[in-house]
């Protein structure tokens, strides 16, 4: 149903089980047994759905959260990464070092995603995100401890 997870669909069925209420009320509680029943088979069906669109509007605020810490890494980061051939690296005193990351995931989403080997091969490097291939000798290891010579 459209609309579910939404602050307004919340709102909507928290009213309607309102009316529900103010109807039972104005009865001074005095309902006939199948309009009492029918009113409150309505009332649960109003809660249901609230509460189904609350844990929806958590679950998004919940997406929104780790997107929001992934941006302020990302923005960490930024200042410390660097391109070097096909990828992207760490950097000491500037210089690239250490296992490559992906620069399609990096540069068109600020994803880090370390590029891995391909199976059976030692040529080719994929990124486990985006599969994008990048040649080894394009994307090398870099060790730290030889930046320091
Ligand atoms: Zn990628």
């Amino acid at each position: 149903m459209p609309g579910y997870g939404k602050v307004s669909a919340v709102l909507r069925s928290l009213n309607g089980a309102g009316v529900i209420t103010k109807e039972i009320r104005d009865a001074n509680f005095m309902l006939e047994r199948l309009e009492m029943k029918k009113q409150l088979t309505d009332l649960s069906g109003y809660i249901s759905v609230a509460k189904m669109e609350l844990s929806l509007l958590q679950e998004s605020i919940d997406e929104k959260d780790s997107e929001l810490t992934r941006l302020a890494e990302a923005l960490t980061y930024k200042g410390n990464v660097k391109r070097r051939g096909d990828g992207y690296y760490r950097t000491l005193d500037n210089r690239p070092y250490g296992q490559p990351y992906c620069s399609y995931c990096w540069e068109q989403d600020q994803r880090l995603i370390h590029l891995h080997n391909r199976v059976l091969s030692n040529d080719i490097r994929i990124c486990p995100h985006c599969k994008n291939e990048y040649q080894n000798t394009r994307t090398p290891y870099i060790e730290a401890d030889l930046l320091a010579v």
